[in-house]
């Protein structure tokens, strides 16, 4: 069942970027996702503060 996400509100800590969606079910997420080269951190949150915050304290794997 692929659902294509439609992000919003995004904006970006470094290289990580939050973005806002809506999951189709009635509810919004917010998720963490960094974009550096090989760093896989990407998370949801169900608080676009929560989502921020991870975000800003992020640190890419050495
Ligand atoms: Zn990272």
């Amino acid at each position: 069942m692929p659902r294509p996400n439609r992000f919003t509100n995004v904006v970006r800590f470094g290289p990580v970027q939050v973005g806002t969606y809506y999951d189709g079910r009635g509810r919004t997420k917010h998720v963490a996702a960094c974009t550096a080269p090989r760093c896989d951190f990407s998370a949801d949150y169900h608080g676009r503060p929560a989502a921020e915050l991870a975000a800003r304290t992020h640190r890419c794997n050495p």
